[in-house]
């Protein structure tokens, strides 16, 4: 097989949200990056997400993951502007604020307990959710229906359009040089040298770095850099409605009007493997919620639906890391791309672009998993 001509500073393996965000964070700092991509056939969380940038709730257990998603919110308004500006596409993102919707007193509680808890991991700084009763919630989203209690509120909450995300990562890789592969699935990682060499059946590459960003593919390429990366496929449906006109002025965890104006609807939380069928079963639960908390929904009309695989590791957190016996090779996978995508172009990848992640990060190293076992 021969190798092609022009090696890159740092090759990513993957071109999904993930992958991308990287890839426009190392070009921004100067690097040279080839992205290599499967392409359509592969798993696509990327393509198939809600377009929450959500920070309430994130990082129980672990607040360095609340921290981080925080930046990443904070992170968003300078990454939707650079993107603009370097890709020429918008990712449609505002910050409104968010709501979780309760349905039980019971759950208002438990809501409560862990917001305090969130507020106590943070040691000092503002965990920045609250819970607000119906009469608050009334005021900021009328039209509700009778079953909902109360709700949690974050103004640090806000929503994007996934696809625009997409679009305007892959739009600026190109204006800023990088390099898009697509049908290059990676095989198989090798040394070379100091760098490495990535087989595809688009040729040989050459890096000095290599990142594995291949979502569920990480799995199987992490072992070839010496690094062991459990995840697991979750999935979840959604619903999309006609355009309407603004009904829903901000991003709730179930339903969220886009900037063209259909809603998405959707929380499914499904262990069926890597299937991403979507099920008449579900899409009924789906909807009957969602009429449930906003009782207009039940009058539109449903346009699509789908259904796409949630690259999970063991606890939900991210991994990021690099290889101890592979100097040079990280892997990263996370649940929330969307959300995360301010802080991987922005935060991540200048870390990684110098060659190490800071220790702030350790935290994500999978070394954390080694008592645990993959399913
Ligand atoms: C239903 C659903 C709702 C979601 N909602 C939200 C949300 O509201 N907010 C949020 O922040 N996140 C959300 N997510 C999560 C988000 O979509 C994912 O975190 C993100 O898409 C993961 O991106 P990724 O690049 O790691 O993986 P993927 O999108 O799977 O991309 C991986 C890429 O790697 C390529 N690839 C795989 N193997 C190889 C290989 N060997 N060689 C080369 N390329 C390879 C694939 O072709 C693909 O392009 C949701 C996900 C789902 C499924």
């Amino acid at each position: 097989m021969s190798m092609n001509e022009r090696a890159a500073d740092t090759l990513v393996i993957g071109g999904g949200l993930v992958g991308a965000a990287v890839a426009y964070g190392l070009l921004r700092a100067g690097e040279s990056v080839t992205v290599l991509d499967e392409g359509d056939v592969a798993l696509r969380a990327s393509r198939g997400n809600f377009g929450l940038v959500w920070v309430q709730s994130k990082g129980d257990k672990m607040h360095e993951y609340a921290r981080w998603t925080r930046g990443s919110a904070d992170l968003w308004p300078e990454f939707a502007g650079l993107l603009a500006q370097d890709g020429g596409i918008d990712p449609d993102y505002s910050k409104p604020g968010g709501i979780h919707f309760m349905l039980s007193e019971e759950d208002l509680e438990k809501k409560r307990a862990q917001l305090h808890r969130l507020h106590n991991s943070l040691e000092g700084q503002e965990y920045g959710a609250e819970i607000i009763d119906r009469e608050q919630l009334d005021a900021m989203l009328p039209g509700l229906g009778p079953d909902v209690v109360g709700a949690s509120w974050s103004p640090h909450d806000g929503h994007a359009s996934p696809l625009r995300l997409m679009r305007g990562l892959h739009s600026a890789i190109a204006a800023k040089g990088g390099r898009y592969v697509a049908d290059a699935k990676a095989e198989k990682v090798e040394r070379d040298g100091s760098g490495y060499v990535v087989r595809t059946a688009k040729g040989a590459f050459r890096g000095d770095k290599v990142v594995l960003a291949a979502g569920h593919g990480n799995k199987w390429l992490a072992p070839s850099v010496g690094l062991d990366v459990p995840l697991r496929p979750e999935k979840g449906q959604i619903i999309v409605t006609e355009r309407v006109r603004p009904l829903i002025p901000m991003p709730t965890h179930v339903m969220r009007q886009t900037a063209e104006g259909t809603i998405m609807v959707g929380d499914s939380h499904e262990d069926t493997g890597y299937s991403d069928a979507s099920t008449s079963s579900v899409v009924s639960d789906i909807a009957k919620h969602a009429v449930r908390c906003f009782p207009a929904l039940g009058q539109l009309r449903v346009v699509r639906t789908w259904g796409a695989v949630r690259v999970l590791s063991l606890d939900g957190f991210p991994i990021y890391q690099e290889s101890a016996t592979h100097p040079g090779a990280f892997s990263i996978n996370c649940h929330s791309g969307v959300t995360l995508a301010g802080a991987h172009a922005l935060a991540l990848a200048p870390m990684i672009a110098r060659g190490r992640l800071d220790a702030s990060l350790d935290a994500f190293h999978s070394r954390r998993f080694e008592h645990a076992t993959a399913h």
